[in-house]
């Protein structure tokens, strides 16, 4: 899967991602990388789950602009709404695990 990233600028760029929340591009290693696990958005805390992902900043004002944008159905082409509890309570710090 790999995807032709272009560049504007040549050179040593980090690869960049666009945030699903607030737009901004912003290097991928600091974007938190999601998928999506039936009708859950789940962070994909070690980047090894399959799929499709979307990249957000960990911030909780990013997940709630992407929610409100109804950003993920669109990043993931799914018709329904997803369940972004599993990102919020990764991003609130609950010691608990995501699933
Ligand atoms: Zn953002």
């Amino acid at each position: 899967m790999r995807q032709h990233g272009k560049l504007e600028y040549g050179g040593q760029a980090a690869p960049q991602r666009t945030c699903v929340g607030c737009r901004v591009r912003t290097a991928k290693s600091e974007l938190l990388r999601l998928v999506q696990v039936e009708d859950h958005v789940v962070p994909d805390l070690r980047g090894r789950l399959p799929g499709r992902g979307a990249s957000l900043h960990p911030s909780l004002s990013c997940l709630e602009l992407a929610e409100r944008r109804r950003a993920f159905p669109r990043a993931f082409r799914v018709a329904g709404p997803l369940d972004v509890s599993p990102v919020r309570a990764h991003l609130e710090g609950e010691p608990r695990n995501v699933m």
